[in-house]
């Protein structure tokens, strides 16, 4: 056991009927980590994170949290998931609540908080991600970048020990995506541990420690940001980059 790991995947395969859509995934996350994960549509990298937060279930291999497996019945998904939290594309806020409800409603099912404590933890990250003018709004009057900053908020209010991004500015209109980014990079600056999905070069090179390259479902390459992108080793890396320069 890795002892100083939040979180290990190891041997992680995903498939869906003949589809071998993982394969032989191994990778570590430790403490403070801004982990990217980078590669083509169609690799693999929504269906990893989906294993991860246990949305998926792995066909073989493990999901380790502090030495822990979660790929087991017993284990209770809600609790993990309050502790791995996930931002996905297109926000998955409940569209009947307000700001505020939806900030709250994870605290008090899940950690069992009183309604007094998560509107304080709600009001502290929603004004954190600068959204607490608008706590009384409906998500359907907010902006794509409003809406995936309440998310944030959301997942933040449960106090997680690890956030999954699951491409967080792909929906949104290019406007926006500069505000979402700057969130993100603020926690990162805090050193929240974090697992982020991208095709945000410039998020993967200056903001994390570790970029992870995947293909057809493989981890085809892994490094510092500079090894990645300085100085790529595969072919299919450096194919991949190629395209965003
Ligand atoms: P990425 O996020 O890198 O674009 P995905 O993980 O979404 O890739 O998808 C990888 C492959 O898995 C695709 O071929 C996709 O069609 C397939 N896939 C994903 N989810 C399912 C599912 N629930 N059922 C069947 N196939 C799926
Ligand atoms: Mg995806």
């Amino acid at each position: 056991m890795n002892r100083d790991a939040i979180l290990e995947v190891k041997h992680l395969s995903k498939s869906f009927g003949a589809n071998a859509v993982l394969k032989d995934i191994d990778f570590v996350v430790h403490p403070g980590d801004v982990t990217s994960i980078i590669g083509s549509s169609g690799s693999g990298k929504s269906t990893l994170l989906r294993c991860i937060n246990l949305l998926e279930t792995p066909t073989s291999g493990d999901v380790v949290f502090h030495g822990d497996s979660v790929v087991d019945k017993k284990v209770n998904a809600a609790a993990y998931r309050a502790k791995v939290g996930m931002v996905f594309q297109s926000f998955n806020l409940f569209n009947n609540m307000s700001v505020l409800e939806n900030c709250i409603i994870g605290q008090t099912k899940v950690l069992k908080r009183n309604k007094e404590e998560a509107k304080e933890k709600a009001m502290q990250y929603l004004t954190k991600v600068g959204m607490n003018p608008y706590i009384n709004a409906k998500p359907r009057q907010l902006s794509g970048g409003q809406k995936q900053r309440v998310a944030i908020a959301r997942a933040l209010a449960m106090e997680p020990e690890i956030l999954l991004f699951d491409e967080p500015t792909s929906a949104l209109d290019p406007e926006m995506v500069g505000e979402v980014l700057e969130v993100m990079r603020g926690l990162a600056n805090e050193g929240m541990t974090m697992l982020v999905v991208t095709h945000e070069m410039a998020f993967a090179r200056d903001v994390s420690n570790h970029v992870v390259y995947m293909a057809d479902g493989v981890i085809c390459e892994e490094g510092s940001p500079s090894d990645i992108f300085e100085n790529p080793q595969n072919a299919r890396t450096k194919d991949f980059l190629a395209r965003f320069r």
